[in-house]
């Protein structure tokens, strides 16, 4: 198998515990996966050799919670909240109605537009959720253009309740747990909630995840976003891989997370965006909880594809420390989707990377909105050419 040998690595942030921050090293790429970490000097020799000119590398971002399967735009009601109007779960139903009118190019297009701006910015894993199509067809539908671009597919069939069945809502989760999931099941790795008031109660979401279960799929929740609720204790309940959101947390809460295998999946662009409080990160980190951060990227909470901008939030807004930001952008999204090949850079896993035009991590968050990311390579081929200013040495 071919190998390259990336040089001139000014820092490598391995987030690994075993190999830490190593200065002035170097990395082997062989195929699809790295071969070998280590100071450069003692790197072996390699078929090709890409020198990085003292630039920072680190593994590509894990972006454990995105919505893109969509049609349809919500400028104007993101405009309208920023002068006063309230957000409700309620807005889904404005995107699901542009979704089910669009056809499978249009939305195929539309991913394909959204995992390009993600890549460029250093994301080389994504999870991708259904939940604007509500129809068995459009569920169905959407997750096979999700899976088109990646193998973390989410069905999100409870996303909110179908419009049509609005004063019906017991038959929609029977329709979700039955015909829907039989549709979607075959498309999908996980089986998603939206555990809110306004969306689904405890009870609901314990059922449609105990039906996902029983075809297969594992279990992620919308969790406390809104308002306090059940939706984290759910989530531990049902051994969920991540609870999402995490905004209005209990005690009782945050001491479940902390006894759980669930991870904490934070997504401060839905906070930006609604102009909400943010979740306590610190809080959580402290009780020993394990933390993510994610885009949320959707058209009415989240409109972002920066996973920097959401570091540099999480640090601004939540206590989060810059090291420990993009911990949790890359390993804490790897656990969340319960992934042990990326969100490090040690021998073995994927060669996932990105290189920043900076020379650490840290400004991430320190140059909020530049565009750091100049070299990002996914299971080993480089996707972005680095910039040609060697302005680091
Ligand atoms: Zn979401």
């Amino acid at each position: 198998m071919p190998t390259v040998v990336l040089t001139g690595i000014g820092l490598l942030a391995t987030q690994s515990a075993e190999y830490g921050d190593l200065r002035d090293a170097a990395l082997v790429i062989e195929g699809a996966r790295i071969a070998w970490v280590g100071p450069v000097g003692s790197a072996p020799a390699a078929d090709e050799q890409v020198d990085l000119g003292g630039r920072c590398v680190l593994p590509g971002f894990v972006d454990s919670h995105a919505h893109l399967v969509f049609a349809g735009d919500r400028a104007a009601e993101f405009s309208a909240r920023m002068t006063g109007a309230p957000y409700t779960a309620g807005g889904i139903r404005t995107t699901v109605m542009a979704t089910r009118a669009a056809g499978d190019e249009l939305l195929t297009t539309r991913v394909a537009a959204l995992t390009s701006e993600m890549q460029a910015a250093g994301i080389t894993t994504y999870e991708i959720k259904s939940g604007y199509g509500l129809t068995v067809r459009d569920e169905a539908r959407s997750l096979q253009v999700a899976g088109q671009f990646t193998s973390e597919t989410t069905f999100l069939g409870a996303h909110v309740v179908a419009p049509e069945y609005a004063h019906a809502p017991a038959e929609y989760v029977d329709l979700v747990c039955g015909d829907m999931l039989t549709a979607c099941a075959p498309y999908a790795r996980w089986i998603d909630v939206f555990c809110e008031e306004g969306a689904f109660d405890a009870d609901a979401g314990r059922a449609i995840l105990l039906a996902g279960a029983r075809a297969g799929l594992g279990a992620r929740v919308h969790a406390n976003q809104l308002r306090p609720g059940p939706g984290v204790q759910l989530a531990c309940e049902m051994g969920a891989a991540s609870a999402d959101h995490c905004t209005h947390l209990s005690t009782a809460d945050i001491d479940a997370l902390a006894g759980a295998d669930t991870v904490a999946t934070l997504l401060p662009g839905a906070e930006f965006s609604t102009r909400s409080d943010y979740p306590d990160a610190r809080r959580l980190l402290d009780a020993g909880v394990t933390v993510a951060l994610a885009t949320d990227c959707n058209p009415g909470s989240s409109y972002t594809t920066s996973m920097a901008f959401c570091i540099a939030l999480a640090v601004r807004e939540m206590g989060m420390s810059p090291t420990e930001a993009v911990h949790a952008a890359t390993v804490g999204g790897a656990m969340a989707l319960r992934r042990n090949d990326v969100g490090s850079v040690t021998p073995g896993a994927r060669a996932d990377l990105i290189a920043l035009d900076a020379p650490s991590p840290i400004h991430l968050a320190y140059r909020p909105g530049v565009p750091l990311v100049s070299g990002v390579w996914k299971d080993g081929r480089g996707l972005r050419a680095l910039s040609t200013v060697d302005y680091l040495r």
